[in-house]
């Protein structure tokens, strides 16, 4: 068997000092000098985070001979011309210390790696296959490393990794050497079958988590995926690489795995009971990448039908990608018989309370939302709950209500389960990219041109989608709560003893006040304030009363008489206790209870 044309070892030379050593070797390059150079950004994660910028040192070589390389923008080299029938060979070493599922982190315990920071892409050889040689440490590693990955393991050739092992893996372009992240180390792995196709649950770093339980909840979770869209799946393995940490949360999807990072205490312990909040976060992470396996992984944006990740990549789409995944992640979860109804209510309010708080919403659509991910969504500031809306959060409320409605079309024949499946026969099974007006076609085929020019409105528009009344068929009561306490309408940073000001909200009675983000409140009405005590102090007021604040802003001491409004209303939604025959049909189709 010939070698393919590109090859990369990858050595985690330097644990402690955080460094992998790369080699990347290659046949019969361009004649006129060959370019190389690492991506910009890591599909999933739409923001542009420059990985070349974490390569310390490179050179190249043919033959033994130094080879010239200019850099010639912030991500790309070029390597002088070579003989004839010479190899390129490229040797650089690569900073690996961001604990995200992003970028790549190395240490005494573990190595994790996406291919975005690891593997140069050859320019004009994108599309060939290329072969991967993981090396194990040669020292200084805590515990027996192992290899977790669904890169494929270079079946047939001399030096094969074995499954789990270190060795030879192979790619069938570039396109999926970075989408197959790495993780090494001395981890803890389990495994079960959902649509006949194993599945692998890998957790680095210290746990005590209840294996059984957790791969027996993530089995039916799969399973209802793969049920949605039909089996078999469109993977013949699936991989969720897991890093427990004490605080932390994140999670990124790829082609046949997914990087995760999670609570300790968010996973299962032996004898637990039914599914406390942590670990319910949890299986909605994992529900959420698995499902982006066909939303977004194969059923994708035209744009990203081939990805450029050398720049900014558009679309108006990702409430599709992002806000529909963030809906199914939750009714899987309830569908599946993994949490019941109340539990998927009770989150759901969370998100309308949530999504309702923010005034952005009524200056940002989901649709411009999309677009400005680059520069808004993936780029906050204290004013982001102001000035742009979550294509996640609302997102999910359009597909809530987009699904209820196609439910209360049809008395509960038609889904937006239909409009998935219609997505991914006619978009994802095909390879063929969803241009921008994709999701209408296919919303009208299913739920008529009047339900699709809805959908377009509402992506397009900034008015809440109307969720009290198409609940209310379904057997379940929309309310709103006002807080007692009456409201500032700020939002505090979440650490610390001082109650210093991250957000304040606009036509809050702190903004009409003069108060703003950063500024660090000292007293009210001349007694100290602190993070803790500041909703007891209010609650002896009530909305209307004016106060007297002392903060500083910077190093500079200022007093603000703030009205008090009324207290931050919060959503509730409630089962009726005795729902007529309709509701129960149409709920039972829903929710499975
Ligand atoms: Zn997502």
């Amino acid at each position: 068997m010939s070698l393919p044309p590109v090859r990369y070892i990858v050595e985690p030379t330097d644990l402690a000092g955080h460094l992998f050593s790369v080699r990347c070797e290659i046949d019969a390059p361009s004649r006129d000098g060959q370019s190389l150079s690492l991506p910009a950004w890591i599909p999933g994660s739409y923001m542009i985070r420059d990985f070349a910028r974490n390569i310390v040192s490179i050179e190249a070589s043919a033959d033994g001979r130094a080879v010239t390389l200019e850099k010639i923008d912030k991500h790309t080299w070029l390597a002088g011309q070579i003989g004839e029938g010479e190899t390129l060979d490229l040797r650089y070493t690569v900073y690996a210390w961001d604990l995200s599922v992003r970028t790549a982190h190395l240490d005494q315990t573990h190595g994790f790696f996406n291919g975005t920071s690891l593997f140069l892409s050859v320019a004009g050889k994108e599309t060939e296959p290329c072969l991967v040689d993981l090396r194990a440490p040669a020292h200084g590693a805590i515990g027996d490393w192992r290899v977790a990955t669904a890169l494929p393991e270079a079946e047939g050739m001399a030096g094969a990794a074995p499954r789990h092992g270190f060795g030879l893996y192979r790619a069938e372009n570039y396109d999926a050497l970075i989408d197959h992240p790495v993780e090494m180390g001395d981890f803890t792995l389990g495994g079960f079958e959902a649509g006949g196709v194993p599945h692998e649950i890998v957790l680095t770093g210290r746990h005590d988590c209840d294996m059984e339980r957790l791969c027996a909840d993530l089995a039916r979770v799969c399973q209802w995926h793969i049920d949605l869209f039909g089996a078999p799946p469109p993977m013949d393995r699936y991989v969720f690489l897991t890093m427990v940490v004490g605080e932390g949360y994140g999670g990124l999807e790829h082609r046949a795995s997914t990087a995760l990072i999670t609570r300790r205490a968010d996973l299962p312990w032996r004898g637990m009971k039914d599914v406390p909040d942590g670990y319910h976060r949890f299986l909605g992470l994992c529900s959420h990448e698995y499902f982006h396996s066909w939303n977004v992984k194969r059923i994708k944006p035209l744009v990203f039908t081939p990805y450029d990740l050398t720049r900014e990549s558009h679309t108006r789409l990702l409430w599709a990608f992002e806000g529909f995944t963030s809906y199914y992640d939750e009714v899987a979860l309830v569908r599946s018989g993994t949490i019941d109804a109340e539990a998927y209510l009770k989150e759901l309010a969370k998100v309308i309370t949530q999504v309702t708080r923010g005034s952005g919403r009524l200056k940002q659509s989901v649709a411009e939302s999309s677009f400005d991910a680059w520069s808004k969504f993936y780029r906050q500031d204290e004013n982001a709950v102001n000035a742009i809306v979550s294509y996640y959060t609302k997102g999910s409320l359009i597909a809530l209500a987009l699904d209820l409605q196609l439910r209360l079309d049809s008395n509960g024949d038609k889904s937006l389960d239909d409009v998935m499946r219609a997505l991914w026969r006619q978009y994802g099974e095909l390879g063929v990219g969803v241009p921008e007006m994709g999701v209408f076609e296919v919303v009208a085929q299913i739920g008529g041109e009047a339900l699709a020019d809805w959908l377009r409105g509402a992506v397009e528009g900034t008015d809440d989608p109307d969720l009290g009344g198409r609940l209310e068929p379904f057997g379940v009561t929309l309310a709103r709560d006002a807080a007692t306490t009456p409201s500032l309408g700020v939002k505090l940073k979440p650490n610390g003893d001082v109650a210093t000001l991250a957000t304040v909200h606009d036509g809050s009675p702190a903004r009409a006040a003069g108060l703003s983000a950063e500024d660090t409140l000292l007293a009210v009405d001349g007694l100290k304030v602190t993070r803790e005590s500041l909703d007891a102090m209010l609650d002896r007021h009530v909305a209307g009363d004016t106060v007297a604040i002392h903060a500083f802003r910077r190093d500079e001491l200022m007093r603000f008489a703030v009205t008090l409004g009324e207290g931050e209303s919060t959503t509730k939604l409630e089962l009726q206790a005795t729902p007529s025959a309709l509701a129960r049909h149409l709920r039972m189709g829903w929710l499975g209870s």
